[in-house]
């Protein structure tokens, strides 16, 4: 049986880091990934620009059920140093917005920096290879692969979680926690567009591709001031995804189509300048038309001008444009989540090296962890700094 020190599981962005780093401080390492191409869901990434760190990457970006655990490891190996990797590897980049990095090219070059840097610590890449067990032996452990038996003195989990099945997405890291006794905390699809009953959906579906700059609020008071698009499902944009994360079924979230705006001053001053306006084209100087013209078949609209708009139906209008409250009935879940939330609890690793307290030698990395970020890059800068922080471990511990 082939032996290695080190086997990681996963060739995913946390994966391939940890191998390479690992490799590069002197350990024979054995990456596998059961996809037939490394990294593929960085290649899907950003739009196919993969944003790859956030420049205001901080742990409260995070959400965990122990909020401390990911402190340690974003503080050793920071955006700024995977920033620097990418500078020395050539790479252009620009950021979009709200502190987010995305290659000006492409996220093959993501890919290729990850998979040079494991040629540089000798990696052994194979794919097409997947683990189906675990077990612990005499001096570490014995994986059983579709076809092969491998021994590692230690072994590390970036077997990511369940969005996008598709790209090969498994419950296998959670499913080795718990064999290892290890809690794995709930999980559900996140970053992931909302889903509408009808017949608002019906109504809705006519906006389509319409995007609008709002904050939206969760029950919890978490808001986020980001755009929301409307599709044939339901909404979407980086708001609703980011929101998504804070939700629960049967909650409400709260939309603030205009925000920053004054409604009852602006509607004063326009109906000061042109009371035989109509109030379907005033708004529209602030909305879409399409959704004005949306809201007037709602009923949420009354057909006026200015002049006629009275107290109670303008106090209503307000409410329905700057506290529009949604109750979404799902969400698109696992098919189209960029991200899991939940995962291998924390309470059970080290936040050092990530590895089980209760089993020597296994290392958990990457999303399988109940480590979640917020859109914008701060998924990936959890991959490189939680394979970074292992990676010490791993080096450190090396016969
Ligand atoms: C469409 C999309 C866009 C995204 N865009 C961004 C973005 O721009 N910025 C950002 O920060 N985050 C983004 N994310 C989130 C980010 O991709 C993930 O958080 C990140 O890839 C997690 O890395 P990972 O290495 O932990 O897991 P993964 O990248 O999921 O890698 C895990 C690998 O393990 C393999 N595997 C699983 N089980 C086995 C097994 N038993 N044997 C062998 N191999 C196995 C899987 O096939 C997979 O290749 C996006 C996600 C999606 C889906």
């Amino acid at each position: 049986m082939e032996q290695f020190d080190v086997v990681v599981i996963g060739a995913g962005a946390a994966g391939m880091f940890c191998a390479a780093l690992a490799g590069q401080g002197g350990c024979r390492v054995l990456l596998l990934d059961n996809g037939k191409k490394a990294g593929r869901k960085i290649l899907m990434s950003g739009g196919g620009r993969c944003n790859f760190t956030n420049m205001y990457t901080e742990p409260a970006a995070y959400l965990s059920q122990n909020p401390h655990f990911c402190k340690s490891a974003l503080a050793r190996y920071t955006q700024w140093d995977f920033i620097d990797l990418v500078n020395r590897h050539g790479i252009a980049y620009h950021e979009k917005t709200l502190g987010q990095l995305f290659c000006d090219d492409s996220a093959q070059q993501i890919v290729d920096l990850l998979l040079k840097e494991c040629d540089q610590g000798k990696v052994t890449l194979r794919l097409r290879s997947e683990v189906l067990a675990v077990a612990q032996s005499d001096n570490g452990y014995t994986l059983t692969l579709n076809g092969a038996e491998v021994g590692a003195r230690a072994v590390v989990v970036a077997s990511g979680g369940l969005s996008m099945p598709g790209l090969g997405a498994s419950p296998f890291g959670y499913k080795l926690a718990e064999q290892f006794g290890l809690k794995v905390l709930p999980t559900r699809a996140a970053l992931v567009p909302f889903t509408l009953h009808k017949p608002l959906l019906e109504h809705l579906q006519t906006l389509s591709g319409v995007s609008v700059p709002s904050v939206v609020t969760a029950e919890n008071g978490v808001t986020f001031k980001e755009s929301i698009l409307f599709t044939h499902r339901g909404l979407s944009g980086p708001a609703i995804l980011q929101l998504s994360s804070y939700w629960q079924p049967g909650e409400f979230v709260t939309v603030n189509l205009l925000p920053g705006l004054d409604l009852a001053a602006f509607l004063e001053r326009e109906r000061q300048a042109h009371p035989n306006q109509s109030l379907k084209n005033t708004l529209a100087q602030q909305l879409p038309k399409r959704l004005v013209e949306c809201l007037q078949t709602l009923g949420q609209l009354p057909d006026v001008t200015l002049k006629q708009l009275n107290a109670p139906q303008q106090a209503a209008l307000i409410e329905s444009l700057q506290a529009w409250r949604v109750q979404p009935n799902g969400t698109e879940g696992y098919r189209t989540a960029e991200v899991t939330l939940g995962g291998v609890d924390t309470r059970a690793l080290s936040s050092k090296t990530m590895m089980a307290n209760s089993v020597p030698g296994l290392y958990f990395i990457g999303e399988v962890v109940d480590v979640t970020g917020w859109l914008g890059g701060y998924n990936f800068q959890w991959a490189w700094s939680s394979a970074w922080a292992c990676a010490q471990a791993l080096i450190a511990d090396k016969p």
